[in-house]
């Protein structure tokens, strides 16, 4: 399957990783939006939240779990990050393979835009 996000997670394509396991990689954004601003996906291809079944159950565990090792990784666990699942065309998902965006480093505005 041509899809850039399994390419990083076989390690097809670079990335700059800072964290991983046997099912999760968490990686920097391209296009940061924060200081810290990084890309928590499972290596198994599923293409959105919208996409999930309930089979994914253990997998979609495994990406919060893996957010929270991201935010440690990248020092902002105790200051406080975001994760934001973006999902279909109105909440501007561009790559198709579930991802969780973990964002934290300055103080966040809410809402989103
Ligand atoms: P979304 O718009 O929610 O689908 O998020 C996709 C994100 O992937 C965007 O923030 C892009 O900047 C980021 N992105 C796309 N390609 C790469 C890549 N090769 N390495 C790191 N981040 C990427
Ligand atoms: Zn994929």
């Amino acid at each position: 399957m041509d899809c850039i996000f399994c390419k990083i997670a076989r390690g097809e394509i670079p990335a700059k990783k800072v964290w991983e396991d046997e099912n999760v990689v968490a990686f920097h954004d391209l296009e940061p939006h924060a200081p810290v601003h990084l890309l928590v996906i499972p290596r198994r291809h599923v293409v959105n939240v919208g996409g999930a079944e309930a089979t994914d159950v253990e997998l979609l565990g495994q990406v919060v779990l893996g957010c929270r090792q991201a935010a440690e990784a990248a020092g902002v666990a105790e200051s406080g990050f975001r994760v934001v699942f973006n999902t279909n065309q109105d909440a501007g998902q561009t790559v198709p393979h579930l991802h969780a965006h973990v964002l934290g480093g300055r103080a966040l505005t809410w809402p989103p835009g």
